[in-house]
């Protein structure tokens, strides 16, 4: 009996992308399984209670129920906190003072972009010396917390993880760089928050799009730093318009309560999207 997760940000109204998401949880949690809804909200400068109100109230319409109670991640800073020690604790983190300009300025060098890839943090803090780190912390200098990938690779040696779709996957946490941790603006990020809250909810099943693969190697080391079980993943094709372009790159695609008070019945859109009853 499956354990499954759709776990949006409610950053503004969802759209066909999500439903489709949230559809593909449901479907791969089978008719015995569970999928559980989680609220990204850790960003506060992007997300609204109000979307969130929305979002639960727009899934419901499209037919699907889950179980509470909803862990809202905003709720949780103090785990997150907890599961960031550890890895402190391991001597895998370090401060970083970049400004998002310094970082920008580095990335917009060509040869630190590899093609078609985002690029990765150019490593300017990792090497400060621990005194200058403290003196600048001491003087209340803003800085987010970063991991040392290749330390934290060191210790776990080599590890796989397992895509349902794709197959066996070597884990390769080096392809995103040293990300954040923990950011300035808030004590967690995307990464240690979503593996830290798929542990302690029991998701057997990680589904999401698969513009967040790459993101599945560094959670695969996040897992194997902090102990926690290893799921399976499915990641699923995103959902395009007619010319190609992802649905959540364009402005003014349709939310799904636009198509509700237009009139379409949840029963359409399910099939529309290609989950027949
Ligand atoms: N909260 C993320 C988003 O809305 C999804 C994260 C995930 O499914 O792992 O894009």
């Amino acid at each position: 009996m499956p354990v499954t997760r759709f776990a949006p940000s409610p950053t503004g109204f969802l759209h066909l992308g999500h439903g489709y998401s949230a559809l593909f949880a449901r479907q791969q949690a089978g008719q015995n399984g569970t999928m559980r809804l989680r609220v990204e909200d850790i960003d506060h400068n992007r997300c609204r209670p109000a979307f969130t109100e929305a979002m639960f109230e727009d899934l419901a319409w499209l037919g699907l129920e889950w179980p509470g109670p909803v862990r809202v991640q905003s709720e949780h800073f103090k785990d997150y906190g907890t599961q960031l020690d550890r890895l402190a604790a391991r001597q895998l983190l370090y401060p970083c003072f970049c400004t998002r300009s310094q970082i920008a300025a580095a990335e917009s060098d060509p040869l630190s972009a590899p093609h078609g890839r985002s690029p990765v943090y150019p490593g300017f803090c990792r090497n400060l010396d621990a005194t200058e780190r403290q003196d600048r912390i001491d003087a209340g200098a803003a800085h987010a917390w970063r991991i040392d990938i290749a330390a934290a690779s060191r210790q776990t040696g080599p590890l796989t993880w397992t895509d349902l779709t794709r197959g066996q996957f070597d884990a390769c946490p080096e392809l995103l760089g040293d990300v954040v941790l923990s950011r300035k603006e808030f004590p967690a990020s995307y990464h240690l928050a979503v593996t830290s809250d798929d542990a302690l909810e029991g998701i057997e099943i990680v589904t999401r799009g698969e513009d967040l693969l790459e993101a599945t190697h560094l959670h695969r080391l996040l897992q194997a730093l902090l102990d926690l079980p290893v799921p399976v993943w499915n990641h699923h094709p995103l959902i395009r318009d007619e010319s190609g372009e992802r649905l959540a790159k364009r402005r003014n695609v349709p939310s799904l309560r636009d198509l509700r008070n237009q009139g379409t019945a949840p029963a359409t859109l399910r099939a529309r999207l290609g989950f027949s009853d």
